[in-house]
C-alpha cells in the first residue's frame, strides 16, 4: 500500500503527514531535509520502546545522527512538571543544540509532553511526530497543541508548536493493546460526530473490518481524521473560534480525568462519556436534534467504549470543570451538536441547569 500524504497549513507552520505501512522508513530522509544538526533526541515511553524503540532508533542514527533519549513511565501520570524537567535536562546534558531535532514516538502523552519540551527548551526547537496509538493518529500528533497536566487539571501548561513532519506508521498498530485502541475510536467518532455525517455513517458500515485493524479501511479512515482536522486547524489555529469545536465531550472528560487524577478512565474513554452528556445536555436545552444523543451512544457502544461511570463525585467533577481553561465571559464553552456532523458552541449553560445534569448523569448511571 503506498503511503497517503496530507498537508498541513498553519500560520505556525506548513508540514506534511505520512500514513500508512512502514511510514517510518521516511524517518532518515525527513531528518536529512528538516534538521541542521547531527542531533536527535528520542522521547518516548517504557512501553513504546519495548515494541518499537530499537527499530526507530536504528533509522534515526542513519546517516552519522547523534541520539540521545527520554524514556517516560508509561501513563498519564507522566504528562507531568517532573517528567517534563527531566526531559528538558536530559536534553541539556546530551548536547542538543538549537539545530537539534526531537522526535516524539508514542502516543498522546509522549506528543503533548515531547511536543512542549520541543517548544521550550533552548527557547525553542524542531519536533517531528512519530504517533503510535490511534487516538495520536487521528488527533493529539496533528495541530500542534502540546503540554503537560497539573494535579488541577489536564493541559494546563503549554503551548502551540508545529511538528516539522507526522510520520503513522500503521505498522506500530499491531502491537497497541486492544482497550487503547478503542480509546482511540472515541476521537475518530468525534470527528464525524462534529463535521462529517459520512464518516459516522462509514463507521457504522464498516465497524468490523475497522476494528479487525484491516489496513485499507484504517487508512482511509486516518487520513480522512487528519483532513478533517487539518482544515479546522488552518482556519484557526490558535482556538479562537472554530477549533474549539474540537473540544466535543472533552469539558466533562477532563473534569473525570482530574477527579480519577488521572489513574481511572483512559482520554479517550473520558471522552467517549463526555460526549454522551454533551449531546443530552444538547437535546435538553434544544440545541440538538431530538434522537441525535442516542445515535451518538450506538456508535460508542458498538466501539466497545464506556458511554457512563462509576464512583465519581458530581461535586468533585463540576468543580473540576470549573478550572477548565476553554471558558469564556460568560462561563465554560460548551460544544453541543445540532445533529450529527453539526455543532454548536455556545456559553449560555445556566448554572442550576449544569449542576443538576451532572448529579442526575452520574447518579442514574450507577444504578443501571
Ligand atoms: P498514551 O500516550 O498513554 O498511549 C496509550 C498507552 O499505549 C500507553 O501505555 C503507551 O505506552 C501504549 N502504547 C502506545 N503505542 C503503542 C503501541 N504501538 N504498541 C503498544 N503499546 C503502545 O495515550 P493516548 O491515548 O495516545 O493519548 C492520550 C493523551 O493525548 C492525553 O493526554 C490527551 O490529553 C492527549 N491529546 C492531545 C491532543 C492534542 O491536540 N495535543 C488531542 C487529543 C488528545
Amino acid at each position: 500500500m503506498s503511503l497517503r500524504e496530507v498537508k498541513v497549513t498553519t500560520p505556525g507552520g506548513k508540514y506534511p503527514i505520512f500514513i500508512g505501512p512502514k511510514a517510518s522508513r521516511r524517518l532518515p530522509a525527513l531528518l536529512d531535509a528538516q534538521v541542521s544538526s547531527a542531533r536527535v533526541h528520542l522521547i518516548t515511553d517504557s512501553r513504546v520502546a519495548r515494541h518499537h524503540g530499537r527499530a526507530v532508533a536504528t533509522l534515526l542514527r542513519q546517516n552519522g545522527r547523534v541520539l540521545s533519549r527520554t524514556v517516560l513511565p508509561a501513563g498519564e501520570k507522566s504528562k507531568s512538571a517532573h517528567e517534563l524537567t527531566r526531559t528538558w535536562r536530559d536534553c541539556v546534558r546530551a548536547g542538543c543544540d538549537r539545530g537539534a531535532c526531537i522526535v516524539a514516538l508514542g502516543g498522546g502523552i509522549v506528543g503533548d509532553l515531547a511536543g512542549f519540551a520541543a517548544a521550550s527548551v533552548l527557547r525553542g526547537i524542531d519536533f517531528i511526530q512519530v504517533p503510535t496509538t490511534l487516538l495520536a493518529m487521528v488527533d493529539a500528533s496533528v495541530g500542534g497543541k502540546t503540554g503537560i497536566n497539573l494535579p488541577e487539571g489536564k493541559n494546563l501548561v503549554g503551548a502551540f508548536h508545529q511538528p516539522k513532519a507526522v510520520v503513522m506508521d500503521l505498522d506500530f498498530l499491531r502491537t497497541l493493546p486492544e482497550r487503547e485502541a478503542r480509546a482511540g475510536w472515541a476521537e475518530v467518532i468525534k470527528t464525524a460526530a462534529i463535521r462529517d455525517p459520512r464518516l459516522f455513517g462509514t463507521l457504522q458500515r464498516q465497524r468490523k473490518q475497522l476494528l479487525r485493524r484491516a489496513p485499507g479501511p484504517l487508512a482511509r479512515v486516518i487520513e480522512r481524521c487528519c483532513r478533517i482536522k487539518a482544515d479546522v486547524v488552518k482556519k484557526d489555529e490558535r482556538e479562537s473560534g472554530l477549533r474549539r469545536i474540537l473540544n466535543f465531550g472533552h469539558t466533562l472528560a477532563h473534569g473525570i480525568e482530574a477527579v480519577q487524577r488521572y489513574g481511572g478512565l483512559l482520554h479517550g474513554e473520558a471522552v467517549s462519556v463526555g460526549m454522551v452528556f454533551a449531546a443530552e445536555l444538547g437535546e435538553l436545552l434544544g440545541h440538538s436534534r431530538a434522537g441525535t444523543a442516542d445515535r451518538l451512544r450506538c456508535l460508542l457502544e458498538a466501539y466497545g467504549l464506556p458511554t457512563s461511570v462509576q464512583g465519581v463525585s458530581p461535586r468533585r467533577v463540576l468543580t473540576a470543570m470549573a478550572r477548565d481553561k476553554k471558558r469564556g465571559p460568560r462561563g465554560i464553552r460548551w460544544v453541543f451538536l445540532t445533529r450529527v456532523g453539526e455543532t454548536k458552541v455556545t456559553e449560555d449553560v445556566p448554572a442550576r441547569v449544569l449542576e443538576k445534569q451532572v448529579r442526575i448523569f452520574f447518579s442514574e448511571r450507577k444504578n443501571r
